[in-house]
């Protein structure tokens, strides 16, 4: 489903994240990215979304390379992905249900589709009788749950997401995991950045192990 292919990004400025990366996550795959801060894990999920663009090399999607896609071929595509990035991007002057509700919206939806699919999502990242809630009450790990249940509400195939866990505590980070477990087992190819491997460790999934810029072991 995605494949790196001799992949180089140079910021402007001259800095290096990603040289020659090669690699590639098949459909349905649960698939980690491990390394410490700055070793290019945004980077490579940042080229995979097509937010930026490779200096050389190839980012395949299926069967499209992403660097030859339009802006709007890109938003396009975007539309088949969930995405968690660390700045949630909450809409914090809009309830738990309207911040879910507006993807859907967006793209289209009919309201009361949406509004169907919005508690849906709501429910399976345990949200369930928050919905009317404003996020400032949710807790660090509930706005987390509220990120995930907007990134997974439109039912992407795959699923993306940048350190998820990052400003969590073990126990509601470990929750997290298993949710996305969830969603892999429906089938969803799932990719994940941590830099603390050991919530890693118990699952049995591929680990991509990046140091500077280039995968290691
Ligand atoms: P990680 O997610 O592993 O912490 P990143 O992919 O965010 O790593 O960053 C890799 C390197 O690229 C870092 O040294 C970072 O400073 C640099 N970098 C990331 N984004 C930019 C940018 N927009 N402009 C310049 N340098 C950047």
């Amino acid at each position: 489903m995605i494949r790196f292919e001799q992949v180089t990004k140079t910021y402007p400025g001259g800095f290096s994240a990603l040289k020659n990366l090669n690699f590639s996550i098949d459909t349905g795959e649960m698939v980690f990215l491990a390394g410490h801060s700055g070793a290019g894990k945004s980077t490579v999920l940042k080229l995979i979304c097509g937010i930026e663009k490779p200096t050389s090399g190839n980012v395949w999607l299926n069967t499209q390379s992403l660097g030859k896609l339009t802006d709007n071929q890109l938003s396009y595509m975007r539309q088949h992905i969930g995405i968690v990035f660390q700045d949630h991007k909450i809409l914090f002057d809009r309830n738990v249900l309207q911040n879910v509700l507006l993807p859907l919206l967006i793209i289209g939806f009919d309201k009361k589709e949406a509004e169907k699919r919005a508690l849906a999502a709501i429910e399976k990242v345990g949200l369930y009788g928050k919905e009317k809630m404003m996020p400032v009450s949710l807790s660090g790990g509930e706005q987390q749950r509220l990120c995930i249940a907007r990134a997974v509400v439109h039912r992407p195939g795959l699923l993306i997401a940048d350190e998820p866990s990052a400003n969590l505590d073990r126990a509601y980070a470990l929750d997290i995991m298993e949710l996305f477990k969830s969603f892999h087992q429906v089938g969803v190819t799932v990719v994940i950045s941590a830099h603390d491997e050991t919530l890693m460790a118990d699952y049995g999934h591929r680990i991509l192990r990046l140091q500077e810029g280039q995968l290691k072991g």
